[in-house]
């Protein structure tokens, strides 16, 4: 029995939510396998609740469950430039934190049946499959910093245990993957970034079958545009992360369709799309659940080992892309546009064969 920690947010995040855990119900009863779900106020809906993002009950509900799938958060109803007002994102921060989740999985993964909608020719991007594991809990925007006067300052700063945490998640990714791993630094500059490469190095010798590359980070955000099938695994620092994160996102070319997985040691793990609350769209049966169904397919893989059950959501999503279903976010010419719920649908029906 596997407990699950349900947390669906604020605008379309109920929406995505229930179709994954509709999912999570065909995939469990296809593969004899038994999940509990419990569900919790994060975000907005916990504000208007509670008064607070992240009320102490949720935190701790999620401590003590297997694994937590959260929608989104946030929307204009909760906007506010007041200080002392709370804030949705004071949640995502506060759950992180809670759960001490130092290292952001985000795969990168370009479907066949989507390769028009990127901006990067086809025969550039055709078989991308890469994962950007960014340290979540040190680095740039946790250094000490501060303003004074007309002077302000961030601190890049890290210890070598918590670069050897995020190194050895990125090693054992690899070693499950194609074996390759791309540490991602400024070490020609920065200081800290030689204590990374050091450590790094370190790190990887106790992973003799995976190919430790070093690159500067300028380097790889060209590369991830001139030649992103170089990559497998690119494990690198908070900011770092932030940016090329993003940019190996859009190789795909859509939001509605990229899952994340956030890891820690001591508790379980969060998985996410990586899109918003999309308040512009929210209760309109519209939003794209792939990105939260993709999220459940990594909960299965990373939290509960369970492999096969996570490739038979990969791959109904890829046969449903195949079979012309779109949501309206990668609607093309001749392909049947589907909503929320009829995505979900035909995602469970490809499951069940
Ligand atoms: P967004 O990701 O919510 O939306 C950006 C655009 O993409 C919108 O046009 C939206 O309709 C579209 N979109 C997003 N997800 C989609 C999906 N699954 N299917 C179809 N279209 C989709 O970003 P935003 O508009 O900048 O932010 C809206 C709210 O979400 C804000 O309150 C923001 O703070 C919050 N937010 C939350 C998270 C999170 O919960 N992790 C992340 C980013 C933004």
């Amino acid at each position: 029995m596997h407990r699950l920690t349900v947390l669906p947010g604020d605008g379309i995040g109920p929406e995505v939510v229930r179709e994954a855990i509709e999912v999570l119900n065909t995939v469990a009863s296809k593969f004899n396998l038994e999940f509990e779900t419990e569900e919790a106020l994060m975000g907005g809906c916990a504000i208007d609740a509670a008064g607070t993002p992240l009320p102490e009950t949720t935190l701790e509900l999620c401590r003590t469950g297997d694994a937590v799938l959260l929608g989104a958060i946030g929307g204009p109803k909760w906007d506010t430039t007041d200080p002392d007002k709370p804030r949705p994102e004071q949640g995502l921060l506060g759950l992180r934190k809670g759960l001490e989740l130092f290292a952001n999985l985000r795969p990168v993964k370009v479907f066949d049946a989507l390769i028009e909608s990127s901006t990067l020719k086809p025969e550039v991007i055709h078989d991308v499959d890469l994962v950007v594991v960014r340290e979540l809990t040190g680095g740039l925007y946790f250094g000490a910093s501060a303003r004074e006067g007309d002077r302000a300052y961030d601190t890049l700063d890290y210890q070598a245990y918590e670069v050897e945490r995020l190194m050895k998640v990125a090693f054992e990714l690899a070693e499950k993957r194609r074996g390759v791993v791309h540490s991602v630094d400024k070490a020609n500059v920065l200081e800290s970034s030689r204590l990374w490469r050091q450590t790094a190095g370190a790190t990887g010798a106790g992973y003799p079958d995976v190919e430790l590359n070093h690159m500067l980070v300028d380097n790889c955000a060209m590369q991830l545009i001139r030649n992103p099938k170089q990559f497998d695994v690119i494990a690198t620092e908070n900011l770092f992360g932030d940016i090329l994160s993003d940019e190996a996102s859009m190789l795909t070319g859509s939001l509605g369709m990229l899952a994340s997985a956030s890891l820690g040691e001591r508790y379980p793990g969060l998985y996410e799309p990586i899109h918003g609350s999309a308040p512009d769209i929210a209760g309109q049966d519209v939003a794209n659940p792939i990105a939260t169904i993709l999220s459940v397919a990594l909960m299965l893989r990373y939290s509960f080992d369970l492999e096969t059950p996570a490739l038979a959501i990969e791959g109904a999503v890829e046969a449903v892309l195949a079979g012309g279903f779109r949501t309206a976010d990668i609607m093309s010419e001749g392909k049947t546009m589907v909503g929320t719920v009829q995505m979900g649908d035909v995602i469970r029906r490809a499951i069940e064969g």
